[in-house]
């Protein structure tokens, strides 16, 4: 387990749903919890990350989002974007922090002094995980929090700054590896992960997803989306409805993912491993139980892909932890499967 006690300074305290002011939902308790299951299990050791450079940064995310978050350093309090301008002749100044909507697509995600940080430890956990792989360990998993999958070139949403599935799948490329699937089984479709590599044939993006007509982040997430120009085919979003229990999403990931990374060929995997399909989470409106996530992982386990599992959404704190011990161990149980 990849993890940095800075991590936790970051402490968002509320969003807006619909015009309610409501408690934030990703909260340090999330990564507590994790942390607190995974070290009582001697399988997991938890590890501290090196810093990450900037540069690695640079290569995925726009200069301008970055020099926005730099300037978030200052702050004394949390800010919320409230004016989100679209289309041509609009200009942004990341120097103005009035102007921070421009690199932001929801209402949900604060910016304050200590999220910056917090960002760059969940990234550079994610991208040691990585490099782990990359050097021939079979697993490796990366608690990184505030998660990523939400995360586009140059906007940040969803509780999302950096996107470090991107980041792993980037460090593994460098690395060597020819190409990288990310399979993304968060309960929301990973919009920003799909836009990063939506023209890349070298890195596969598959999403499982609630149906974006119901649920966030609404406007993507779609079957008809599958990448454009020579990235065209190299995205696939399986969108399904709420309820789905644990019978029916291990039947997806045979029937509809499986075969798909199979012909794709990737010399390692990308596990965007949200934890909000979970039949008791607070915004997911899945079925799934604690051990339906172990089965979920000792499948995706058993297709015996080097993983990098990299934490992403999650919301029901008490029991997150069990439930992140329960997807690493059936995962590690699956890979070990003689094949
Ligand atoms: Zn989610």
């Amino acid at each position: 387990m990849l993890f940095h006690s800075e991590q936790l300074l970051f402490k968002p305290r509320y969003e807006w749903a619909l015009g309610e002011r409501i408690d934030h939902p990703e909260t340090t308790a999330r990564a507590e919890s994790i942390v607190h299951a995974l070290s009582e299990d001697p399988l997991f050791e938890l590890w501290q990350p090196p810093a990450l450079p900037a540069a690695h940064l640079r290569g995925l995310h726009a200069p301008s989002l970055l020099h926005l978050y730099e300037k978030t350093v200052a702050l004394q309090d949390d800010l919320y974007p409230t004016v989100f301008p679209r289309g041509d002749g609009v200009r942004a100044d990341p120097d103005n922090l009035h102007h921070a909507g421009w690199w932001c697509f929801d209402a949900g995600t604060p910016l304050n002094g200590q999220m910056w940080s917090a960002a760059r430890w969940s990234a550079a956990a994610a991208v040691e995980a990585a490099r782990r792989i990359s050097q021939g360990e079979g697993l490796a998993y990366s608690l990184s929090r505030p998660p990523g999958h939400h995360a586009t070139r140059d906007r940040f949403g969803g509780y999302c700054y950096l996107n470090n599935g991107a980041l792993a799948a980037r460090t593994l490329r460098k690395a060597g590896a020819r190409k990288v699937a990310i399979l993304d089984i968060d309960y929301h479709h990973g919009n920003g992960t799909q836009s990063l590599f939506w023209r890349d044939p070298s890195v596969l993006t598959v999403s499982v997803h609630a149906d974006p007509r119901t649920d966030f982040p609404y406007y993507t997430g779609f079957p008809e989306e599958r990448g454009a120009g020579r990235g065209e085919g190299f995205n696939l979003n399986l969108c399904e409805e709420r309820g789905c229990d644990g019978t029916r999403y291990r039947q997806i990931l045979q029937e509809q993912v499986a075969p798909v990374l199979r012909a794709f060929e990737p010399a390692a995997l990308i596990l965007a491993a949200g934890l909000d399909t979970y039949r008791l989470d607070p915004l997911g409106k899945f079925e799934l139980t604690t051990d339906d996530l172990r089965e979920v992982g000792e499948l995706i386990g058993s297709w015996g892909y080097p993983t990098v599992a990299v934490q992403e959404g999650g919301y029901h704190s008490a029991h997150l932890g069990r439930n992140a011990r329960a997807l690493l161990r059936g995962l590690r149980d699956g890979l070990s499967r003689p094949r």
